[in-house]
């Protein structure tokens, strides 16, 4: 039975999925014949060791396991398994050590402690999931060496572990206090450091995530269709809540989820997402927020039609889908918040509104906004699959400076009979709150 068992064990074999990259180059703790060794003097060692869990560490996962990260982004934290792939032999036969390699801390065997030295020297860390980039996964509070092997991932879910009626020996109790103390310096130094002036308007966690990814958000709430999350977000551009903006918010989560997962990808949206609107109102908005079309950044074409559609298309692939508001969406409004179209009479279209009648109209708007999101969207919307025209990726044009006004202005933008920018040359059209229109 024995032999058995033996040979079982010997069996095991370990593929890491990849690879942890970091600057951290050598590890605290070393281990000879003697136990651990702390590589600096306890208090350079803590120090050090809080600055290398708190710098980033990336988890560069094999592409062909690229399937295997789909969600984890939907994760705070999550757990790291490695390998430390430079215990030695010798640290691998150790039985005792002296925990975190101090002599002042008791003898203790290697099951009892977390040395990195162990049979086995299969390591775990918490980390804190800034952001994933691909099959690349960016971490903090990382405690491995660079180059070290990654075994596993797993979603960090605080009440798989115990919470209540746990303890540990007083040694424990001990190292876990210097370290929390040195984790509460830490803390008032990061909020004085950085390279960024940045003054808590934005919590610190929420910017680095951002940073990695401005679309994070954006992206995860489309993912678990957060219409909810998206109108708020879309308020932050346009400045107040809408029936309209709703619409444009729910037109673009409708119309991405039919598109297909893929336009949604870990970065928010794909990249040659396009979206042509047909409308300069709030509707606009609503879709320039969700998708991240915009009109900066060329992935926006606006069609004046004067229509509540929206076409979203993909470069390369032939079919898009539009989304339009079905007209009896109004009825819906009216029903849910009756005094808001009495309201957007007066105090809009006829300008005639009191300083109270408009406070009340941005509220009946707000209102309208979050009625009109709780309907389904086949209720609301109707969804056709169209084959788009899209118009070329937006040429990189030279920039030329106009010989009249002497500003720069893209050279395809010199008028070619006067030789001059447009508005020198009285010839030039802009988008109105009535549409295009000829400026002459
Ligand atoms: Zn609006
Ligand atoms: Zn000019």
């Amino acid at each position: 039975m024995e032999q058995t068992d033996t040979t079982l064990a010997e069996a095991i074999t370990l593929k890491p999925i990849g690879i942890i990259r970091n600057d951290l180059a050598a590890p605290q703790l070393v281990a000879d014949g003697d136990g651990l060794k702390l590589n600096d003097e306890p208090g350079t060692a803590l120090k050090k060791f809080h600055e290398a869990s708190d710098a980033r560490s990336k988890i560069v996962i094999q592409e062909e396991m690229a399937d295997l990260l789909e969600g984890i982004e939907d994760f705070s934290h999550i757990v790291v398994l490695y390998w430390g792939h430079e215990v030695s032999d010798t640290g691998r036969s150790l039985k005792k050590v002296h925990p975190v390699g101090r002599t002042d801390y008791p003898l203790k065997g290697i099951f009892s402690t977390c040395s990195p030295a162990r049979p086995n020297p299969l390591l775990m860390t918490v980390v804190r999931l800034l952001g994933r980039d691909g099959t690349t996964l960016t971490v903090s509070g990382l405690d491995a060496i660079d180059r070290s092997p990654v075994l596993d991932l797993k979603p960090y879910v605080g009440e798989q572990f115990p919470q209540n009626d746990t303890f540990v020996p007083e040694w424990m109790d001990a190292i876990m206090n210097e370290y929390k103390e040195s984790d509460e310096m830490k803390e008032n130094v990061n909020e004085n450091a950085g390279d960024l002036f940045c003054s808590g308007v934005l919590e610190s966690a929420r910017i680095e995530k951002l940073r990695i990814n401005p679309r994070a958000e954006f992206g995860e709430a489309l993912r678990k269709k957060d219409i909810a999350t998206c109108l708020v977000k879309t308020a932050e551009i346009h400045g107040h809540y809408c029936p309209g903006s709703a619409l444009g918010v729910m037109a673009s989560m409708y119309g991405l989820h039919l598109l297909g997962p893929d336009c949604m990808n870990s970065d928010g949206v794909m990249e040659n997402l396009l979206a042509i609107v047909e409308i300069n109102a709030c509707f606009a908005d609503g879709v320039q927020a969700v998708s991240g079309c915009t009109l900066g950044n060329n992935s926006l074409i606006y069609r004046d039609l004067g229509k509540l559609a929206v076409t979203f298309a993909v470069r390369g692939k032939e079919e898009g889908v539009r989304i339009r508001a079905r007209p009896e969406f109004k009825k819906y409004v009216g029903d849910a918040v009756p005094e808001f179209y009495p309201l957007m009479e007066k105090v809009i279209m006829n300008r005639a509104g009191t300083p109270e009648e408009e406070k009340s109209f941005r509220e009946k708007g707000q209102e309208a906004a979050f009625a009109l999101m709780k309907l389904p969207f086949e209720k609301i919307f109707v969804a056709e699959t169209v084959v788009p025209d899209i118009p070329d990726y937006a040429p990189i044009a030279a920039s030329a400076v106009c010989p009249q006004c002497g500003e720069i202005v893209m050279a395809t933008k010199i008028d070619r009979d006067t030789g001059m920018c447009f508005m020198c040359s009285r010839k030039y059209r802009e988008v109105e709150g009535r549409g295009i229109v000829e400026k002459a």
